[in-house]
């Protein structure tokens, strides 16, 4: 459990980001998080650089919905200071925090709070040994990450998460393959340093997509050089390609070809645009014509298929009436809306 979030086994896949702000600005990292709540964020993870960050997470803790993790390098304080403050989890790898005492003095903080911690390995900072030895590939990743795992294990701590972050796609399922033959902990998988968001998207796809294809992953954030809000799209993107979460439009739209008689590129991105605010999971279909349009529309709850200066409207397999093109964006809108609110009654 993160809070009162259930994160592991049968659990269902959990869309986590990262605040960009300034910690210390409680404002403006509480609307930062409220806006990724709105956008279906279900764990938030913060930076916390130094003491007064730390300080100020009971604040950012009493204004928000969803659970904290509080994101700490190297300094053990700020670990105990975060969990005095009630964040739900930490984020920190014991084997950076220096000696013995001061793993014993984070794990009994968080053993007396029952705060998880996620061990989180990358790739560019694995300890100069393994890279030695293994140089910077799946198997130092694995590496290191057992050695925190025993740090904990040794305090018979296991309310343990993992994650092993390399910016190479390959390297990453790799390493955590070879972790899931080793341990049963539940783990948190991204692509790091994806890059932007475009190009961030699709290597984030691929990457967790195939992990998740491979039931690998618990928790899941994409990392995009952008606006965080981005990630909790691309996330859900992602989980609804594989069908394992629903939240919000799965549009269908067509490529368009030589027999489109309508202007479905803008439709269909007009359309996208107009229902991001819908949560509820429906299948919306733009289709260009009448040889393929109709059969898909059919299958999904709403869809057009365009004619000549005109389209067909669907609802679930049934034609509901032809509209104008001029009018088929507000009328679709219009449509999903209304079986959006029947789908919440
Ligand atoms: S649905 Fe029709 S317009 Fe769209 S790509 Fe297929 S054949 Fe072309």
């Amino acid at each position: 459990m993160i809070g009162r979030l259930p994160v592991g086994g049968d659990a269902p896949i959990v869309v986590q980001s990262m605040t960009n702000t300034d910690t210390r600005d409680v404002e403006a990292t509480a609307a930062q998080i409220h806006a990724l709540t709105a956008a279906g964020c279900e764990l938030v993870r913060v930076a916390v650089p130094d003491m007064e960050a730390a300080k100020v997470l009971g604040k950012i803790k009493s204004a928000i919905a969803v659970p904290l993790i509080a994101d700490i390098h190297f300094q053990h304080q700020l670990a105990i200071e975060a969990v005095r403050q009630g964040v739900d989890a930490l984020r920190i790898n014991p084997g950076n925090i220096g000696s013995a005492q001061r793993v014993r003095e984070v794990v009994h903080a968080c053993r007396e709070r029952e705060v998880p911690i996620r061990i989180g390995v990358n790739a560019g900072s694995l300890e100069k040994d393994l890279v030695d030895c293994f140089g910077h590939s799946p198997r130092a990743m694995v590496d290191s990450a057992l050695r925190h795992i025993r740090l904990l294990e040794d305090q018979n701590f296991n309310l343990i998460k993992i994650s092993l972050k390399s910016s190479n796609v390959n390297d990453t399922i790799e390493a955590y393959q070879l972790l899931a033959e080793e341990v049963d902990y539940p783990f948190h998988i991204g692509i790091t340093e994806a890059g932007t968001p475009e190009r961030g998207a699709i290597k984030s796809a691929v990457g967790i997509g195939i992990l998740l294809y491979l039931g690998l992953g618990d928790t899941l954030r994409v990392s995009l050089t952008g606006d965080p809000v981005q990630e909790v799209f691309t996330a859900y993107q992602i989980l609804q390609s594989l069908s394992l979460r629903q939240r919000g439009i799965e549009l269908i739209s067509c490529p368009t070809c030589g027999r489109t008689e309508i202007d479905l590129i803008a439709l269909a991105t007009a359309v996208e645009k107009r229902l991001q605010h819908i949560r509820q999971p429906l299948k919306v279909a733009v289709m260009g014509c009448v040889v393929n349009g109709p059969g898909e529309s059919r299958t999904a709850d709403i869809g057009i298929a365009g004619g000549k200066g005109n389209g067909l409207l669907f609802r679930h397999g049934e034609i509901l009436r032809k509209v104008p093109e001029n009018q088929l964006l507000d009328v679709l809108v219009e449509e999903v809306e209304k079986l959006a609110a029947e789908f919440s009654r």
